[in-house]
């Protein structure tokens, strides 16, 4: 890792107080550090095990419907086939954007900064920190397919012959999304700006 200098200065996580280079913040008592401890190791494993969850989650039965005793699964992408043969493009285009683009966007986005901040890789810092920005603004929207699945199995079964229930990869989607939340979370953005030389100004 580059070497830097220490900061005079602290800013507490917990209550954004800045403060000289104390421990512990005097207003709050969270601990300070110039930089999240093993931010980036920590953000590392959780976004390779996401990474790694993303197979089983796209191709594994995502929902299973039982129609007079008989039992039938999708994928994902099946799903996503049935719904634009069935006149539903709209809601196609929602599941594909929340289920595939968005996990997706997420672990590269995610990788490309962590490799920056690892290889101090030359790109735009300003233009990573602003998809970092958006990677933490979508994580709160990212439920959305599978509260769309919960609505479409509860569409279903409300015509009784087909019964229709979440089947497992909608549990690692839900990991994906957990996961790569967490990698966001734990990754201290701070540590891009690291690799200026010379402090930024914009
Ligand atoms: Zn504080």
């Amino acid at each position: 890792m580059n070497v830097r200098p220490s900061p005079k200065l602290r800013l507490c996580s917990g209550c954004e107080l800045t403060t000289g280079a104390k421990s512990h913040c005097p207003r709050c008592g969270t601990a300070l550090f110039d930089r999240r401890p093993n931010s980036l190791q920590y953000s590392w494993a959780l976004l390779i095990t996401a990474a790694i969850l993303l197979f089983p989650a796209n191709t594994l039965p995502i929902t299973q419907f039982t129609n007079q005793g008989l039992t039938t699964y999708d994928t994902i992408y099946s799903g996503i086939v049935s719904l634009v043969d069935n006149e539903m493009p709209a809601i196609a285009v929602i599941v594909f954007t929340a289920s595939v683009a968005v996990p997706i966007a997420k672990v590269i986005g995610l990788t490309l900064i962590l490799l920056t901040i690892q290889r101090q890789w030359p790109l735009s810092k300003t233009r990573l920190t602003r998809y970092f920005h958006i990677i933490e603004f979508i994580g709160r929207w990212s439920m959305l397919d599978l509260f769309v699945i919960s609505i479409v199995a509860s569409l279903i079964n409300m015509g009784q012959l087909l019964h229709a229930k979440p089947a497992p990869a909608a549990t690692y989607f839900a990991l994906v999304i957990l996961l790569t939340q967490l990698a966001a979370k734990c990754l201290d953005p701070r540590l891009l700006w690291d690799l200026e030389k010379k402090p930024h100004h914009d």
